[in-house]
């Protein structure tokens, strides 16, 4: 989820990130400030309060932690990290989501801060309204609906693993549902790594 920072923010933070410009490195990590245009950062919050997809296990297996994440801070905030080769890393579905809320907001990752989607990026340079993009994640949601139902079908009711994982344990290779979703999540919401 990005960094939405709006008037009702805390005032320590908004002195932090006074004098950013907007697609700028913003002092507490993220990779853009969205405070120049709260009509945007509004925009982009509502999207992705209706979204989610991005925390909930449809579009990431984990998140891995960056050098400037305080593991001391997030772990005290009841996120449960794991390590390989030392490095941490959080499980997807997120823990810390509660219906398409981050319960960890103001302390969440620095990966969780810099994410942005196709949807958001486009909408950040115009190519794309609000509505539009809400149009797109709705069709998305719905084919995450129909994935799951027919996980539900198959016996599958997981609920602490990765879309995709679970399609892979229980479904055929070939399931169109899942091969059309995929489609739908590259050519609208992930991002090519550098892009
Ligand atoms: S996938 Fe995009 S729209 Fe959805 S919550 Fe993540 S950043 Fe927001
Ligand atoms: S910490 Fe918050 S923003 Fe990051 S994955 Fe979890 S719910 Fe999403």
């Amino acid at each position: 989820m990005i960094c939405v920072i709006l008037s009702g923010h805390p005032e320590r933070r908004l002195r932090r990130c006074l004098g950013i410009e907007y697609g700028g490195s913003c002092g507490d990590g993220s990779l853009r400030c969205l405070m120049i245009d709260p009509e945007f950062a509004a925009a982009a919050s509502r999207l992705c309060l209706a979204c989610g997809m991005c925390c909930n296990g449809v579009l990431f297996q984990i998140v891995r932690l960056q050098p400037t994440d305080s593991v001391a801070i997030l772990e005290s905030r009841g996120l449960k990290l794991r390590r390989k080769k030392r490095a941490p890393y959080f499980d997807q579905p997120c823990a810390m989501l509660d219906g398409c809320h981050c319960t960890l907001y103001v302390d969440r990752p620095s990966r969780c801060r810099a994410f942005e989607c196709q949807q958001i990026q486009r909408l950040g340079a115009g190519e794309t309204s609000e509505e539009e993009a809400l149009a797109v994640i709705v069709e998305a949601r719905h084919r995450v609906a129909r994935v799951e139902s027919k996980l539900a079908e198959a016996g599958e009711g997981s609920t602490d693993l990765p879309l995709l994982e679970r399609c892979a344990f229980s479904l055929a290779v070939e399931d169109g549902d899942v091969a059309e979703l995929n489609a739908l999540l590259d050519a609208e919401f992930r991002v090519v790594p550098g892009h």
